[in-house]
């Protein structure tokens, strides 16, 4: 569960329920301090005179607002829409995108109108019926460290387990999903699990869960019934990965139940990056090793003008092969739904 160092109450998030319990829980922790501001103006209470410092002071910052105004962002291929319950991510991982996407707000936000947005997510199936309409809860954070006090998954998947055209689905590198194993989900929300192996958990996904709690927190809805997905990523060709990748996938499957309601899907990504990202990675964690040696990769022209550096085409034929025969051979019920 994230702790902040500081929460900081938005203009009018107190008038809402969320808000309201988000305060009660932190107000008698001493070592959390309690900001209340009238203007918009979330930076100015984040100390850090530089990217380096800001970031790592506004990772430890919780901002309790409220959503107000907005159009949901699309959200291809994975999902019709975003559902914007949360941004940010109390994670530290180096290779994140939100790095780049969300460089000058590394602070995790909630939103506290929930039913508003759920109300917004109801207009927009309407829009699509009678096909099914998807929202995806994690395009831009994590929403589970915030789960146990936040309590907006728990509300989100009450609200699609009774309307017959919503699907919700949200992913996570961590493991406060207790108060999600006896909800009343119907099958309408999926839950994904991003893995990867401890080298590399341990050298550049700072302060998320560990292999072991993921899995656990991942078997823990699995046997309540929740549709499951995994999804491999960022990959990393390094001395060993493969041995390392395939115990990984062993270390799952030992530990998953056998009678799964649903067939668990796979996504493996390799990894990537922009000359953006790159920038942004180096100022931030200076001391990286994170191999972003330009020449040793191939450029991939992007739609936007964002061409990605990749791996090399051989070494991502090797990994593709590598994953497809794994996966199918050591789990007979699953899918995968691609190798990139
Ligand atoms: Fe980014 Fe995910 Fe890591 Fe959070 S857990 S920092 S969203 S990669």
């Amino acid at each position: 569960m994230f702790i902040p160092k500081r929460v900081i109450f938005e203009r009018g998030s107190l008038d809402y329920e969320i808000g309201r319990d988000v305060l009660n829980f932190f107000k008698g922790n001493n070592g959390v301090q309690i900001i209340n501001i009238t203007s918009n103006r979330i930076k100015e209470n984040i100390p850090g005179e530089d990217l380096y410092n800001f970031y790592r002071e506004g990772k430890k910052t919780l901002v309790v607002g409220v959503k107000k105004g907005f159009k949901f962002q699309s959200c291809k291929p994975s999902a019709h829409y975003q559902l914007p319950l949360v941004s940010g991510c109390t994670g530290q991982c180096q290779y994140c995108y939100l790095n780049t996407n969300l460089g000058d707000k590394p602070y995790i936000k909630i939103n506290v109108n929930v039913e508003e947005i759920l109300s917004k997510a109801g207009s927009y199936i309407n829009e699509r019926l009678p096909e099914v309409t998807i929202f995806e809860g994690s395009a831009t954070s994590d929403p589970v460290p915030v789960e146990p006090y936040s309590h907006l998954l728990k509300r989100t998947i009450g609200f699609f387990a009774n309307n017959e055209n919503g699907r919700f689905r949200f992913v996570t590198k961590y493991n406060d999903v207790d108060s999600l194993i006896n909800l009343n989900h119907r099958g309408k929300t999926e839950v994904r699990f991003t893995l990867n192996t401890d080298k590399v958990i341990r050298e550049y996904e700072s302060r998320t869960a560990s292999i072991d709690k993921r899995i656990e927190a991942s078997v823990k809805l699995a046997r309540a019934e929740y549709p499951i997905g995994f999804i491999i990523a960022p990959v990393f060709i390094y001395e060993g990965w493969e041995e390392d990748y395939k115990n990984l996938l062993i270390e799952l499957k030992d530990n998953l139940p056998t009678n799964l309601k649903y067939p668990i899907t796979f996504e493996v990504i390799s990894h990537r990056y922009t000359s953006r990202a790159k920038d942004i990675i180096l100022k931030v964690f200076p001391d990286t090793n994170l191999p972003m040696k330009d020449e040793e990769r191939k450029y991939k022209y992007g739609q936007f003008g964002y061409g990605k550096f990749v791996y090399e085409k051989e070494q991502l034929d090797h990994m593709k092969e590598f994953f497809t025969r794994e996966i199918e051979e050591i789990f007979k019920n699953s899918t995968i739904k691609y190798i990139i």
